[in-house]
């Protein structure tokens, strides 16, 4: 293993099959050691069969798993220096949470005094000092949930597996978990591989995140990459919440493309080059805003009526219908900025600029690997 391996994962071309069911389909991904990598999709898109194959839990129907450089594709579980966490903590209850976190080095038979020193290290950075001596029944779902981390960190493996370790939390102590995982991840060199449905969670934690449909990764990128620039319609839409709106090119010039509406109205985006004259574009809603004098040169101007109105406290979402018959979701900022309230059944002209428009599968390329 060289500096370069220490902690990385590659999958070359791993499918999964279940009988007729292709659950995982030719993933590529390399995971650098130390990274934060999420795996994000909706339920049955093979992110946990992916990492139950990284852990050895699963054999893949075809491809290569390499851990540290190594091919560990027919490596059985215990002999990967990797360890998986679950949803359901599997913690021992007649142990104390010192005993539960020392199990594993107990099994190796590590020295006491060694295991002592693992054990007040992992709980330290789990911040479960001052608990050794408590039962699993005695703590909090969180602080479950952080034994069950320290029981995995004490071993030092090169990655941790987190197969939706927070999903039987509540909404408030998960968001504090993420963050709490995010500031533990950063503590260790170890590789944390996460597998979530729940895109905020991903972008909240992650260094980067592969986006799965269907077995198969359509795009690996940082969160905000993602976020403003997806590669597919899928990843726009389970992104947050995204626009999608047909672009027919009536002219092309100086990089720019334009759908021209009438009346002064025009749908502009970035020119990506290449050949055809039908696009799909996405525009984030908070990019989207109402006009209400001229509009610049840069930008497109769209009118339609508002459908929808919906307070959310901090801001305000409009669910506004084009002349196209599309729908766009607008979300203004409950700020100071002192905007018109907006009204089911207004007339709306909506604005903006040409770079917050965005040709869905123009940037973003299939390369899995992280940048420099
Ligand atoms: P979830 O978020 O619901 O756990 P997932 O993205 O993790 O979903 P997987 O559990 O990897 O998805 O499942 C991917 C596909 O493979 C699904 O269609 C699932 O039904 C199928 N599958 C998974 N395990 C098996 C199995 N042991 N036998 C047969 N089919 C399976």
């Amino acid at each position: 293993m060289s500096d370069r391996t220490q902690g990385q994962i590659v999958l070359e071309h791993v499918s999964k099959r279940f009988g007729s069911v292709v659950a995982v389909d030719a993933v590529n991904l390399t995971i650098p050691g130390g990274e934060f990598f999420s795996m994000l999709g909706p339920s049955g898109c093979g992110k946990t069969t992916t990492l139950r194959m990284i852990g050895g839990f699963e054999e893949p129907t075809s491809g290569r798993i390499l851990l540290q450089g190594e091919d560990v594709t027919w490596v059985p579980p215990a002999k990967r220096n990797v360890n998986m966490v679950f949803q359901a903590y599997g913690l021992f209850p007649h142990m104390t949470v010192a005993e539960n976190v020392a199990f594993g080095l107990r099994i190796k038979r590590v020295g006491r005094a060694e295991t002592t020193a693992r054990v007040a290290d992992s709980l330290r950075i789990v911040r479960l000092e001052g608990l050794n001596e408590r039962r699993p029944r005695q703590l909090s779902g969180g602080q479950q949930q952080r034994v069950a981390l320290a029981r995995a960190l004490v071993n030092r493996p090169a990655a941790l597996l987190l197969d939706e370790p927070l999903g039987a939390l509540d909404l408030k102590l998960r968001r504090q978990m993420q963050l709490e995982l995010k500031s533990i991840a950063a503590q260790t060199a170890t590789t944390f591989v996460y597998v979530t449905h729940d895109q905020e969670e991903a972008l909240t934690m992650s260094d980067r995140i592969a986006v799965m449909n269907e077995g198969v990764v359509e795009q690996v990128a940082e969160p905000r990459e993602l976020y403003e620039h997806p590669g597919t319609a899928f990843v726009a839409g389970f992104i947050g919440i995204s626009n999608l709106l047909a672009l027919r090119v009536d002219e092309r010039r100086a990089g720019v493309l334009e759908m021209r509406l009438g009346e002064g109205q025009r749908l502009l985006a970035p020119d990506p080059g290449g050949v055809g004259d039908a696009f799909q574009i996405t525009v984030r809603p908070e990019k989207v805003k109402l006009s209400n004098g001229s509009v610049p040169d840069g930008c497109s101007l769209i009118a339609g009526t508002v459908s929808e109105v919906v307070y959310l406290g901090s801001m305000t979402q409009l669910i506004v219908q084009l002349a196209t018959g599309e729908l766009l979701t607008v979300h203004q900022l409950n700020d100071e900025s002192g905007h018109a309230e907006a009204r089911v059944g207004d007339q709306v002209r909506l604005q903006w600029r040409v770079d917050h428009s965005y040709v869905i599968g123009s940037g973003a390329s299939p390369d899995t690997e992280p940048k420099a």
